[in-house]
């Protein structure tokens, strides 16, 4: 398997332009040099989901350069990276050259009429613990004498989550019923759950991924990503403080997972690379296995990431936090090579979420639970009124971006769910 191969090229020119409408508009989450994955219908259809990229407020069918998948990407995530590189060439091609408008058009649809599905069919989900800031800020809450695990700075911590229960942007979430300690009480008892919170991460889609016992090491790890989307870990706090000691989270994360339709490939991330975390004076270092020169020069990802509330009643979402993924401690290879280190299989569409990001300030907080200090100071509602926690009616997007000087920025979407009462 190829190493990690971070080249930029002719897709990544800055003076490219599409003849797509809406693609070389400043600030468009989908110029020409993005051209994410992803699955659509015509909106209101039962038909079955066809391939697609995005490009400017359109998607272009994959048929166009004489590709097609569905009704999801695991057959191209299986591919590998050259058959990933070689469709964002052709793409590319077609979308920048206008003598082939006509050759394109009828492949061409505005966003505004398709729905977006389930870019890949998630076998597995593991999601990890990778941000110290996020892991100090929630430990100190309910671990005041102990905030850090003493594994936190030699591995990425992770647990095996549900991927039953991973949804694309859209789906509604349902609050969940659980086992919870009331306050005043002494046990716990069954009942909605009081603290909803979300977590706002990133999910890596696997595409290859390794046979049962081969470990990839961390300078392989890059090559059995496809690509990246936005995740929210949706999170019952009072279910999980009862449930996750000594075996991690179960009912309070398996409820519901949100995703973004659109996977932005490692091609398009290629400009945006970052130094990996600088670990803190004092820190031990990193395992030789989770370690290599390449991934302390440019294993991080400057992927800027925020989350909105809407409140039901509502026509304005308010801002919750901002960060960059660069402020967690271990990089997506880092994760691919610890995953399989023992030697346990990835396979094509698998996900990893990140885990929480925050970042080293307050407002960069990817929680309600940090952002609320476990309800202790409400929210300020930049669109009036204040939360401690997410309410029935409210909706929380998730959105990303890159952009750096001197090459033109890509946006990720958006990973958006509204939550639903319980059952009655
Ligand atoms: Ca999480």
């Amino acid at each position: 398997m190829a190493r990690n191969d971070m080249a930029l090229d002719h897709t990544h020119d800055v003076s490219a332009r599409s003849w797509v409408a809406g693609a070389a508009d400043p600030g468009a989450a989908f110029p020409v040099q993005n051209l994410p994955f992803g699955v659509y219908r015509q909106a209101g259809s039962a038909g079955a989901f066809r391939s697609c990229a995005a490009i400017g407020n359109s998607i272009i069918d994959l048929a166009a350069v004489n590709a097609g998948y569905g009704p999801n990407l695991n057959e191209l995530a299986a591919a590998g990276r050259d058959t990933w590189r070689t469709l964002r060439h052709e793409l590319f091609a077609l979308l920048t050259d206008e003598g082939r408008k006509s050759q394109a058009a009828s492949y061409l649809h505005d966003q505004s009429t398709v729905e977006m599905g389930m870019p890949v069919a998630c076998p597995n989900f593991t999601d990890f613990y990778t941000s110290y800031f996020h892991a100090f800020n929630a430990g100190s809450i309910f671990r005041p004498d102990a905030p850090m695990t003493p594994n936190f700075k030699w591995l990425p911590i992770a647990y095996h989550g549900r991927a039953s229960s991973v949804v694309v942007s859209g789906h509604e979430v349902r609050r969940p019923r659980g086992q919870r300690i009331l306050p005043g009480d002494d046990s716990p008892t069954y009942g909605p759950c009081l603290w909803l919170d979300h977590e706002v991460e990133l999910g890596l889609v696997m595409g290859p991924g390794n046979a049962m016992g081969d470990a990839v090491s961390v300078d392989e790890a890059e090559s059995h990503m496809f690509g990246v989307v936005l995740l929210n870990d949706w999170s019952a706090r009072d279910i999980q403080a009862f449930e996750y000691d000594p075996l991690g989270p179960f009912l309070a994360k398996s409820f519901a997972t949100t995703i973004s339709p659109w996977i932005v490939t490692m091609d398009a991330l290629a400009p945006f690379r970052s130094p990996a975390f600088t670990r803190f004076a004092g820190d031990p270092e990193c395992p030789a296995h989770l370690d290599s020169e390449a991934n302390r020069a440019q294993g991080h990802l400057d992927i800027q990431v925020e989350a909105y509330l809407q409140g039901a009643d509502s026509e304005e979402r308010s801002r919750l936090s901002r960060t960059s993924y660069t402020t967690s401690y271990w990089t997506p290879a880092q994760l691919v090579a610890h995953h399989t280190s023992a030697g346990c299989p990835l396979v094509p569409g698998d996900i990893l979420g990140t885990g929480t990001i925050s970042g080293p300030t307050p407002e960069e907080a990817g929680t309600m639970l940090e952002l609320s200090r476990a309800a202790q100071n409400p929210i300020k509602l930049s669109a009036g009124g204040t939360r401690t926690f997410i309410e029935d009616g409210d909706c929380i997007t998730l959105a990303g971006k890159c952009q750096r000087e001197g090459f033109t920025p890509i946006g990720f979407g958006e990973a958006s769910g509204c939550v639903l009462p319980v059952l009655p």
